[in-house]
């Protein structure tokens, strides 16, 4: 099997030997920070990543869109704009919403149930 060996886009580290990590159009995101990506929106506190680069909040509509998915607010059918709140990493100029944080734990976990099959 083919890996991966770009650095996280959050902490910069590569993956370890068997590691499975979300892929982004800019780069993958590993389990670590995708763990303190959905603490992070949750509590709204900035974090060290275990990479050592610093965590922080992105709430405000227009300011660095999600590289994942290119949004930076939820808009409803209705045309109604609210935020959508972000993880971002100043250091590596990484930026990831909290719906793609979501999914990417989703998809970690049915990794990890696949492989305990
Ligand atoms: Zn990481
Ligand atoms: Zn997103």
């Amino acid at each position: 099997m083919r890996t991966n060996q770009s650095p996280c886009r959050f902490c910069d580290r590569p993956p370890r030997p068997g590691q499975y990590r979300a892929p982004g159009p800019r780069g993958p995101i590993c389990v670590d920070c995708l763990e303190a990506g959905l603490q992070l929106v949750h509590d709204g506190q900035a974090r060290v990543s275990l990479g050592g680069t610093h965590l922080a909040l992105a709430a405000s509509p227009g300011e660095q869109a999600c590289e994942f998915c290119g949004r930076s607010e939820r808009r409803s059918f209705l045309g109604l704009r609210r935020a959508l709140a972000r993880m971002s990493c100043p250091q590596r100029g990484s930026v990831i919403c909290a719906d793609c944080l979501d999914r990417g734990g989703d998809l970690l976990n049915r990794v990890a149930r696949e492989r305990t099959k």
